[in-house]
């Protein structure tokens, strides 16, 4: 026998008379606040490619395509941790309040970045192509 018999009948007469906390979504959507972290937001004309978000993003959210100039999100493998708007070097990378839509399949949300990297630095020819040093004449044969 537990100490308050009716202290179960009384949570339970309260919660037939309150509101639910949840919403009926997607009626009714609860509000999003100032700091409510939603989806990341690219400034796609501040980016310079530099793929420093991609390999940062501790879920591989990100793929960046230097060649086919491409910013690229999976919003579903995303966490909202921040980390890539905190490493961006260009700052264009923010946290949106709004949440993404729902979505029925997996998809990259692809943005066209204007930015053109520069073509890469040759490589260096490998020790074996350098010509030989001219060895130095011996003394008195000359
Ligand atoms: S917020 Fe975090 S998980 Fe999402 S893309 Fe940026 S680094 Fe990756
Ligand atoms: S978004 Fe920022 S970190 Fe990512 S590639 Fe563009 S400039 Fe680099």
């Amino acid at each position: 026998m537990t100490k308050h018999p009716l202290k179960m009948t009384k949570v339970a007469l309260e919660n037939l008379f309150q509101k639910p906390a949840t919403v009926p979504y997607p009626a009714v959507r609860k509000p999003v606040y100032a700091a409510t972290r939603g989806r990341i937001a690219i400034e796609e004309a501040k980016c310079i490619l530099c793929l420093i978000c991609d390999k940062k993003c501790p879920t591989g959210a990100i793929k960046v395509d230097r060649p086919g100039k491409t910013w690229a999100i999976d919003r579903l493998l995303c966490i909202q941790c921040g980390y890539c708007v905190e490493v961006c070097p260009k700052k264009c990378l923010g946290m949106e309040n709004l949440y993404s839509p729902p979505v029925s399949a997996k998809a990259m949300d692809v943005v066209n970045v204007p930015f053109t990297p520069p073509p890469p630095k040759p490589k260096p020819p490998p020790a074996s192509a350098t010509p030989a040093a001219t060895p130095a004449p011996e003394a008195g044969k000359e």
